[in-house]
């Protein structure tokens, strides 16, 4: 499989009132094409910061992110965020929310047009176009947030406790909406959760985080070996319970 991502010897101090603060230390990994990798450690290790730092939305104290093999040394236009806030505009329709990314990068076109109404159509929202944010529920303004996202084609999707926000029942729903949208349309995803179910249901590799400074612990494969994989039926199946005893275990001994 081919290398999207190259995550090389990162490490983050911040400075505040109180001192030095080590968030990150010595952070290396790599992301295949496609690949949906998780992210856990204990909340304060550095997971924010470290999806930032990979966006180029902060800055690091030393090493290097490769996206295709380019540096990234600013804000990287390969890569889209996701939220636990989905931060629609109340007040434009669903239809302007979605193009809304595109407005602002001055990429609103005929094609980029077309591009996501093909989205809303295939992810059936188009009938809801007109509608305000209000009115929808909770998964389906993620899965507006979603669309909004994907409208600049980035390569990586970054998702910070993007499902956290939402209540239990709502939360497996929407990762299952997600999780679908997103291996269709070939993204690779990070996904930043402190839930080791979602973790697991989603991803093909789980990063453990030690606590404070954040150092990579492990590295787990996840394989489920099933021929219709879905973060719902994942839950189901009696590996499941097997990943999830590990990856508690492993955090639980740092807190
Ligand atoms: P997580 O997302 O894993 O909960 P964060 O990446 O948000 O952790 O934060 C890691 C550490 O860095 C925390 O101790 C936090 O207080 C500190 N930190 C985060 N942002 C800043 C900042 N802008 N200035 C100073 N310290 C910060
Ligand atoms: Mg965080």
């Amino acid at each position: 499989m081919e290398k999207i991502l190259e995550v090389k010897n990162i490490s983050k101090k911040y400075q505040n009132k109180e001192g030095e603060v080590i968030a990150l230390k010595d952070v290396n990994f790599r992301v295949n094409q496609g690949e949906f990798v998780s992210i856990i450690g204990p909340s304060g290790c550095g997971k924010s910061t470290l999806l930032s730092i990979i966006a180029g939305l902060e800055e690091k104290s030393t090493g290097e992110i490769y996206i295709e093999g380019e540096k990234v040394e600013e804000i990287s236009p390969k890569i889209g965020y996701m939220l636990q806030k989905d931060c629609l505009l109340e007040w434009k329709n669903i239809l302007s929310n979605t193009m809304f990314g595109l407005e602002v990068k001055g990429k609103k076109n005929q094609e980029t047009e077309a591009y996501v109404e093909s989205l809303l159509r295939k992810y059936n929202l188009f009938d809801f176009k007109d509608k305000y944010p209000s009115e929808l529920s909770g998964g389906m303004r993620q899965r507006v947030a979603l669309i909004r996202t994907l409208a600049i084609k980035p390569k990586i999707l970054l998702l910070d406790e993007a499902f956290s926000a939402l209540d239990y029942q709502t939360r497996i729903m929407v990762t299952h909406d997600i999780y679908s949208i997103l291996r269709k349309e070939k993204v690779t995803a990070i996904i930043v959760t402190h839930d080791i179910s979602e973790a697991i249901s989603m991803s093909d590799r789980v990063l453990v985080l030690s606590k404070r400074p954040g150092t990579i612990k492990d590295i787990h494969k996840i394989e489920f070996n099933m021929e219709n994989r879905t973060p719902i039926n994942c839950r189901e199946n009696p590996k499941f319970s097997q990943y999830f005893n590990t990856l508690w275990k492993e955090l639980g001994v740092d807190e």
